[in-house]
């Protein structure tokens, strides 16, 4: 961890590196030098952990290893799936990660954004609607639905979606960058055609992802080149961080149900002690199903980098609003969609927690909330 934080509280935005992660990785560097496209023993040995690194990856993710294609991360999965997909036009929910929305808009079709209610979940009637609304031509649509919000945790009802995907022949991609290691991701059981996600939210290496394709979708690859990865994602393979990726999920995929009991707690704790200490804040999709570890809230009353710079000054690392949006002042459009006043959605701080969080760490941050909150009485007085 970061020695001039005491407690991390930002594990949405990258987990640390797990310890099962920086094992599988030292020992491939410690094979020496590893290309699985080689002909030689090396070669053939990179192959080889690469392999079973999928294998290992399919057994938890629930899909076939074949249908797994190693990529730099889950912004690369998702415009492969975007812009690869063989579709006439796009259904994105307002809630999608920038890594999603950007490449539909950028790719010159048709883009239609799906509402969401006030916890953020997609309206699932607006979804049939705009599939019939918009149906011109005989390509078919791609919608795009996240597993869980990397703002609010809320989680969406990918399932449903996929129904009305399918009667409609629409083809459904899910980002599941803030799902995996959180809640349990089956990508058979999710029934969707593609699935995104990312080794840093999960313990793993950053820059390492994957996308998930079922069998029979054809995808444009983005990269040209030797043809790895099926032809489907050309580069050679970071076989290290494939291999800690693969150990990393199997970690965090043990005793998950235990794990998230254990977070939601912790979280409940958290929040608690946000309603006493300031009864005015208002937590985001409180009422809905979320992942056991987020938690975003606004104070009407408090500048949210201000808010952010205080809990620094304490060592407690959180964000303001997604990593992406924080920095660049931009207010989040998942909030602006759940009807959130524009005032409110601009102080939005979110902590997120992970399986290395303790009681201990939102003992410090409720105890510099406090600082805060007294701030906020003085000042108002
Ligand atoms: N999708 C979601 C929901 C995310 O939260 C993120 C990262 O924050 C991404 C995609 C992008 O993933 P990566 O950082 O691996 O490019």
């Amino acid at each position: 961890m970061t020695r001039s934080v005491r407690a991390y509280l930002d594990w949405n935005a990258t987990a640390p590196l797990s310890a099962a992660a920086q094992a599988a990785m030292r020992a491939v560097w410690e094979e020496g030098p590893l290309n699985p496209s080689a002909r030689h023993r090396a070669g053939q040995r990179a192959r080889a952990i690469i392999e079973e690194a999928r294998e290992t990856m399919a057994t938890h993710l629930g899909c076939r290893p074949e249908e797994i294609i190693f990529t730099s991360g889950g912004t690369e999965s998702a415009n492969l799936a975007v812009k690869g997909a063989p579709v006439a036009r796009y259904l994105v929910s307002f809630m999608e990660h920038p890594a999603v929305m950007r490449p539909a808009k950028a790719s010159g079709r048709p883009v239609s954004l799906i509402e969401v209610d006030e916890n953020g979940i997609v309206d699932l009637n607006a979804l049939s609607r705009h599939l019939v609304a918009d149906a011109a031509d005989d390509a078919p649509a791609l919608v795009c639905l996240m597993r869980a919000s990397n703002e609010t945790g809320v989680i969406e009802p990918v399932h449903q979606a996929v129904d009305i995907a399918r009667e409609h022949g629409a083809l459904i991609f899910c980002d599941a960058v803030q799902a995996v290691g959180k809640i349990p991701v089956d990508f058979a059981d999710l029934g969707v055609d593609m699935l995104a996600l990312s080794a840093h939210k999960f313990g793993g290496p950053q820059g390492t992802g994957a996308l998930i394709v079922r069998e029979g979708v054809e995808l444009e690859p983005l990269l040209h080149g030797g043809g790895q990865e099926r032809r489907r994602r050309s580069g050679t393979e970071n076989v290290a961080a494939i291999a800690g990726m693969a150990a990393a999920l199997a970690e965090v995929c043990e005793n998950m149900a235990e794990k998230a009991k254990r977070l939601s707690a912790l979280r409940d704790e958290l929040e608690a002690g946000i309603r006493a200490l300031l009864p005015e804040a208002v937590i985001f999709s409180k009422d809905a199903p979320r992942v056991p570890g987020t938690c975003y809230f606004a104070h009407p009353a408090w500048d949210a980098q201000t808010a952010l710079m205080h809990f620094d000054l304490d060592g407690i690392a959180v964000s303001a609003g997604s990593a992406c949006h924080a920095g660049k002042g931009e207010v989040s459009r998942a909030l602006i969609a759940m009807g959130v006043p524009r005032d409110l959605a601009k102080r939005a701080i979110r902590v997120s927690m992970g399986p290395g969080t303790g009681k201990e760490d939102i003992a410090l941050f409720l105890h510099s909330l406090e600082k805060l909150a007294r701030r906020l009485k003085r000042s108002a007085a």
